[in-house]
């Protein structure tokens, strides 16, 4: 993919096509990725909330304990998106999510 030079820069800099994000994989920033201990987690959303890359998904996918706790969804990240940042981490009141080195 060729870039556009800075003279082909809309002046400002302005987003001139609004949701463009999606395009852009800022998961290629990352050098800690967070990973969710589906064992730990207690389905609380707040990664979720907190998350400013809209990184965590939540996905209709159960999931049953080893204790036997079940669970209608499943959280789980965006790689493609997420740049590791550490917020969901920070936030997780069950501290079910670790920040791991990034491996590429
Ligand atoms: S904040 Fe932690 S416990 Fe809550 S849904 Fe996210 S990973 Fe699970
Ligand atoms: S590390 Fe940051 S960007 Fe990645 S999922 Fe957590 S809050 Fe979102």
């Amino acid at each position: 993919m060729s870039l556009p030079g800075w003279k082909q820069l809309p002046i400002g800099v302005v987003i001139l096509n609004p949701g463009n994000s999606v395009e852009y994989k800022t998961g290629e920033w990352r050098t800690l990725r967070p990973e969710i201990d589906q064992e730990k987690c207690i389905r609380c959303r707040t990664c979720w909330t907190f998350c400013p890359e809209g990184a965590i998904l939540e996905v209709s996918e159960p999931y049953k304990t080893k204790a036997g706790r079940e669970f209608k969804l499943t959280y789980k990240v965006n790689y493609e998106h997420c740049k590791g940042c550490g917020i969901c981490s920070n936030e997780c009141p069950a501290k079910a999510i670790a920040m791991v080195e990034e491996v590429i």
